[in-house]
């Protein structure tokens, strides 16, 4: 009998219970059970070739050391050059801090301002790290009520109505998972005007799903406000745009003061992602756009698909999804709470879908479809789930 003593602190880490469906659906599916995904939270693409190659090649050649803790000069530079590419903005590499993969640019900004007595906003529903990791750090989780009548979008002013002198950091994700919400530029200029009267807060913008747009909108990234630069994070990376989830890398672009708190905890956490990765993740970024921009013409063509099915089910109805490769619609209709409806649709239709609650309280009534799945597939589970309805 073992008698360890854990710390209190780890009785509030939460989790990600996509994959806790997942886990499930692969058992359903090793019992012989033909399950259809859309429970999953990555590309069903492949990470294309020549970044594949870029990756090898780097082993090949030898790069298999330590490299700086903040990433490559040369990843950072081509970060920089992306985003003034992309976003039209000036970014100097040295505020670029190259991690593996997204996660650990929200939890470091959360461990660097969250403590007992502070407030952090995040958006609820949301992605569920950033509920899991404020309540880690002992801040109070602030939630950024996320609703269907705004198109899922935040409402500025009830953002900065939420603003206490406790507040020390705010995040916000546009395009959204669980929603695919996009917030639109009149909501994000007022924040940012509403944010100078608060110079005590730090704004972390998740941008990883900056790509994945559709019906003509147009991303706006936070980094365009040059008002703000000097306490702002902004989160992007590989693992959607480039199908690389597995590969672990993201970056985020640091103002000055936070720079060297996050290479320390960096070189405290992981040392630097793994030298070959880095050497891909150029490839990427200097290297054919094409495979993206296909992949991304295909989500538009299976979110067209999803929308307009799952509109037409008994007690169901959908929001336009505008980004990133998720629809959230309302199944309230049905009498079914979000857990029950994901617990009956993956066991009596064999599809896997996440409830609304996962993703945070706000998120009742709603269940979470992941469009990375073919056209086809994504009829037939549509077809299996009106059939039970
Ligand atoms: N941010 C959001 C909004 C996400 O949905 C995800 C992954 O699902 C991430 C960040 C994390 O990405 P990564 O797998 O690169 O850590």
């Amino acid at each position: 009998m073992t008698e360890l003593k854990f710390a209190e602190s780890l009785s509030r880490l939460g989790t990600e219970s996509a994959f806790v469906v997942l886990a499930r659906a692969q058992q359903l599916a090793a019992q012989g059970r033909d399950i259809i995904n859309l429970g999953i939270g990555q590309p069903d693409f492949k990470t294309p070739d020549h970044i594949v190659e870029a990756g090898i090649k780097a082993l090949r050649d030898g790069h298999h050391g330590y490299t700086p803790a903040n990433g490559l000069p040369a990843l950072r530079e081509a970060v920089s050059a992306d985003l003034h590419r992309r976003h039209g903005v000036e970014v100097n590499p040295d505020n670029v801090v190259v991690v593996p993969g997204g996660k650990p640019t929200m939890f470091f900004a959360v461990l660097m301002f969250g403590e007992p007595g502070a407030e952090i906003m995040y958006p609820n529903p949301g992605f569920p790290i950033y509920e899991s990791v404020i309540r880690y750090s002992g801040a109070t989780p602030v939630p950024i009520a996320l609703k269907e009548e705004n198109g899922f979008a935040f409402s500025a002013e009830e953002v900065l109505g939420q603003i206490t002198d406790k507040t020390r950091l705010i995040i916000i994700n546009s395009p959204a998972n669980p929603t695919g919400g996009v917030t639109p530029r009149e909501e994000i200029d007022k924040l940012v005007k509403g944010l100078l009267d608060h110079p005590h807060v730090a704004l972390m913008s998740d941008e990883i799903y900056s790509n994945m747009l559709y019906g003509g909108r147009e991303h706006v990234s936070l980094l365009q406000y040059p008002e703000i630069r000097d306490r702002l994070i902004m989160l992007d990376g590989w693992s959607k745009t480039y199908a690389m989830t597995g590969w672990r890398l993201g970056y985020a672009v640091w103002p000055d003061a936070c720079v060297d708190h996050v290479t320390r905890l960096c070189i405290n956490d992981h040392s630097c992602v793994n030298a070959a990765t880095q050497f891909a993740g150029i490839a990427a970024l200097e290297g054919p756009q094409d495979a993206v921009h296909d992949m991304v013409r295909q989500f538009d063509a299976r979110r067209e698909i999803i929308v307009r099915e799952l509109n037409a089910l008994p007690g169901v109805r959908c929001a336009d999804a505008a980004g990133a490769f998720y629809a959230f619609p309302n199944i309230e209709g049905t009498g079914m709470s979000a857990k029950e409806a994901q617990d009956r649709f993956l066991d009596e239709a064999g599809v896997a879908t996440v409830a609304g609650t996962s993703f945070g309280a706000w998120g009742e009534g709603y269940l979470r479809f992941s469009y990375a799945n073919s056209a086809e597939n994504i009829l037939e589970a549509l077809s299996r789930i009106r059939k039970l309805l």
